[in-house]
């Protein structure tokens, strides 16, 4: 803790501290950088400052608000977390652990979270930087990934845990673990506060710790993509309102057979010129990677399909939330004469 005092981040959701700005910001460093995080931190907060502010977000707009942090599965639980807040907490976000781990979206990381950093309470937040501290400064080869792992250092952390601070205490050891105790056998050993307690250091095992199983393959898709152009406009449809990137916008896209998909969509390609390739890409999710190819057609009539939106580009960026797995396309789109 004498090192978080002289060396803590300086973030904006530690500048002004509240329960929904711990719940806010927390949700959205899951699995995504705090570069990412900062700037769509304070454009959502600006739009929706309070928790009933987010209960109300129209969908489109709070998908908006997520663009560029990915995961967008976490935008729709946040959202339902605030409006379980204002129906069965009255609008206050609860104190109790019990309570929070009923919250869409909310685990045991963000309820420790809120709980020790927002209202002070002495309840850890374990986190892969914790997990990874932990694991060294003890020495402790256990399988980091396995969730009884995670519960016993959890144990062990809410016994030594200070009185006082336990939110300045968590954010301690995430920092650490972020700013010294590096991933990937990069740590900062020598330059280390706590070098002397470390039994990974003392042991001249730290390249060995942490002890984590290794995830399973991804499964690869090949997918085509098509930007369908017609004057100015691309078109564009919805994703169905369950399952991956639920409810938000993309190019048409497919991993069946081209012609057939094209025709299910009322394109026909002879009557298409030009036709370009334009380029591969790539996405990677937790358990899947899109392998992408994309061609881009302009159409000499706009087929009649409901399922298309027709968009030019200034709406395309002003009202359109659309995962980070197009980027390529919509930069191509964007960036064209
Ligand atoms: Fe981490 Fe190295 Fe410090 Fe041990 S000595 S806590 S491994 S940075």
């Amino acid at each position: 803790m004498d090192w978080f005092a002289h060396h803590k981040r300086d973030l904006p959701w530690r500048r002004d501290v509240s329960a929904y700005h711990t719940l806010v910001s927390e949700t959205m460093l899951q699995q995504t950088r705090v570069e990412a995080v900062l700037t769509a931190y304070t454009r959502f907060l600006r739009c929706l400052p309070t928790v009933a502010a987010l209960a109300d977000c129209e969908e489109n707009a709070l998908y908006k608000l997520w663009e560029g942090l990915g995961y967008y599965r976490r935008a729709k639980n946040l959202q339902r977390a605030a409006q379980m807040i204002v129906t069965d907490f009255g609008g206050e976000i609860p104190r109790k652990v019990s309570d929070l781990l009923r919250l869409p979206g909310v685990g045991a990381y963000t309820a420790g979270a809120i709980a020790s950093i927002a209202y002070g309470l002495r309840v850890p937040a374990v986190d892969g930087n914790v997990l990874r501290v932990m694991a060294r400064l003890e020495a402790d080869y256990a399988d980091i990934a396995l969730p009884q792992t995670k519960q016993l250092l959890t144990d062990h952390l809410q016994n030594v845990m200070p009185a006082q601070n336990a939110g300045d205490f968590n954010q301690a050891l995430m920092d650490f673990g972020a700013c010294v105790c590096l991933p990937n056998g990069a740590p900062l050993c020598r330059t280390c506060p706590v070098a002397d307690y470390c039994l990974a250091f003392a042991q001249n095992a730290v390249g060995q710790l942490p002890v984590k199983s290794p995830k399973k393959t991804r499964r690869i898709e090949e997918r085509r993509v098509f930007l369908l152009l017609f004057e100015d406009k691309v078109a564009l449809r919805k994703r169905p309102n369950s399952g991956l990137l639920a409810g938000l916008w993309e190019f048409p896209n497919t991993t069946d057979d081209s012609e057939a998909f094209l025709a299910s969509l009322g394109v026909k390609p002879e009557t298409c010129r030009p036709i370009v390739p334009c380029g591969e890409a790539k996405h990677i999710f937790t358990h899947l990677e899109w392998h992408m190819t994309g061609t881009a057609l302009t159409l000499r009539e706009q087929p009649n399909q409901k399922s298309l939106c027709w968009v030019d580009a200034a709406l395309l960026v002003k009202d359109y939330a659309m995962p980070s797995a197009f980027a390529h396309y919509r930069s191509y789109f964007l960036d064209k004469p």
